[in-house]
């Protein structure tokens, strides 16, 4: 009996996507590895149907049964609804870490060429200002949270060093700006540290990110894996990608605790769809990355070795630097098919074991602390006083409250008490009260009672309680 094929959902999506789709679905044909593919609808199309998400429920169905998706881009039309496909099945399906691979490629120019880039971003994908909270404070200030999680950094951290392992990789380097987010970017950096010793086989470093875009541009060839946060991790990888011959060549794999989707990471390259002229290579390499994942390691090594193979032979798509007579996308995709079995002369394949994927824990998972404290709040306002004025004001509303006001920060700026800087002021003041005998237990009504006679003067639109966490303050001090 012929063992049942595994079956993948395919989404062939916007743009070049239906092109670039095509050309792997008939180089994993090819192969003859036992998969079979579901094809289902997701992008412009849904919207115009008017599916606000993007992702119509058979699709999702789909994906619930199979697990592994191969997706072609998705472009997010403006003004039919307003989110973005890729990013509704990102939380969909928690895939919360996302690889992008590239590597030096033959016959493919580069400013790099010569240098055997073979360099890694595995990007945190669901957490950090992608998860897209934002809010006009006032009509003049914009706010958006970027909210980091202990487990987040956990998970990514640990997926990093997995993946390093399972590709017999000598280092991972922890890209933050630690520096200056020191609770967010921070988080991950602390997290980075303590794991990392369970993985003496790897190196490991931490570098502020932009130093390592700068690492990046000078000396590339000193990095293997980097592990990021999301929006972090989104620019690196397309300057990842500018090294190694654009995005025409960037896979990506967007691992999650039950669903797993392979991508490009070009979008829909509206400009050239159509046109037969798209460079399908990562789409292809993506795919090759999914085979890999389904356990068809052989097929996966056959696509990856075939491409090598079909660019050595000089075979060039029109995105490439010094092209005179272009290959369409089905020629590149024949050549490929044809070359499928030979072996790369300057790139053989390498050795791949399992990546030990991390655990997701059941439930909701919490950081314990031993001891809180509560120390106080800061009242976000909107108002066109001067500080002084607008301090001597709140002053006066604070009198009966066991809070006294610290400070007051415009953007971050502390303008009370004065300060030498220099400040352009907006009409948006973050106003820090704190308790006038810190030995004392505050208590949320009291919070509450103060931020009602704020509030009966002025607009509040946000409140922080700043708290201690075992003898840790929670909350950032201000820049001078
Ligand atoms: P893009 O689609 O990646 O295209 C940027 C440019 O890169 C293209 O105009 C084209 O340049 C070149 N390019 C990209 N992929 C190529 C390929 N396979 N072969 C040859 N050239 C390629 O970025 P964008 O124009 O910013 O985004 C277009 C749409 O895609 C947007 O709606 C965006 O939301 C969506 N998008 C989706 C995803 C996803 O689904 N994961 C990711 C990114 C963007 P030339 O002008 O030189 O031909």
């Amino acid at each position: 009996m012929t063992p049942a094929k595994r079956k993948i959902t395919v989404l062939p999506g916007d743009g070049i996507g239906p092109e670039v789709v095509e050309a792997a679905l008939a180089i994993i044909q090819a192969t003859g590895a036992a998969v079979e593919f579901e094809k289902c609808e997701a992008g412009a199309r849904a919207f115009q149907k008017g599916i606000v998400t993007g992702i119509p429920k058979e699709t999702i169905q789909s994906i619930e049964r199979t697990k592994v998706v191969l997706k072609g881009p998705l472009e997010t039309p403006i003004g039919h609804g307003n989110r973005s496909a890729n990013v509704t099945l990102r939380t969909l399906f928690e895939t919360y870490g996302n690889i992008r691979p590239v590597r030096e490629l033959p016959g493919v120019q580069t400013a790099f060429t010569g240098r055997q880039l073979d360099i890694v971003i595995v990007r945190e994908n669901i957490e950090d200002l992608y998860a897209g909270i934002e809010y006009m404070q006032t009509p003049g200030v914009a706010e958006s949270l970027k909210l980091i999680s202990r487990e987040g950094c956990e998970k990514i951290v640990k997926l990093a060093f997995a993946f390093a392992i399972a590709e017999g990789r000598k280092a991972v380097h922890c890209a933050t700006k630690a520096n200056i987010l020191k609770l967010t970017e921070g988080l991950l950096q602390h997290t980075f540290e303590e794991l990392a010793p369970q993985y003496p086989s790897i190196t490991s470093k931490h570098i502020l990110i932009d130093n390592a875009a700068h690492q990046l541009a000078m000396r590339p060839e000193q990095f293997d894996v980097i592990v990021t946060t999301n929006m972090n991790g989104d620019i690196l990888s397309d300057l990842t990608s500018g090294l190694t011959g654009g995005l025409g060549f960037a896979p990506s794999a967007n691992i999650g605790n039950d669903v797993s989707i392979f991508e490009a990471v070009h979008g829909s390259a509206p400009d050239i769809a159509g046109k037969n002229k798209a460079n399908p290579t990562a789409l292809v390499l993506s795919g090759a990355m999914m085979l890999r994942h389904i356990g068809e390691g052989k097929a996966a090594n056959d696509v990856e070795q075939a491409v090598l193979v079909t660019l050595e032979g000089g075979l060039r798509t029109s995105d490439m630097i010094g092209v005179d007579k272009p290959a369409t996308t089905t020629e590149f995709t024949q050549a490929v098919i044809s070359n499928l079995g030979k072996t790369s002369k300057l790139s053989p394949p390498k050795q791949y074991t399992k990546v030990d994927l991390p655990s997701s824990r059941p439930g909701v998972n919490v950081v314990e602390a031993n001891a809180r404290k509560l120390n106080g709040v800061d009242i976000y306002i909107e108002s066109d006083l001067e500080p002084k004025a607008l301090a001597s004001e709140l002053d006066k509303l604070a009198t009966s409250s066991p809070l006294k006001l610290e400070m007051i920060t415009n953007r971050g700026a502390v303008v009370f008490p004065a300060s030498e800087r220099k400040v352009s002021l907006v009409d948006h003041y973050r106003c820090r009260f704190v308790q006038r005998d810190p030995a004392s237990k505050l208590s949320d009504a009291e919070i509450v009672s103060l931020l009602g006679a704020v509030g009966g003067n002025y607009r509040w639109m946000h409140v922080e309680k700043l708290q201690e966490f075992d003898g840790e303050k929670a909350y950032s001090k201000s820049q001078v």
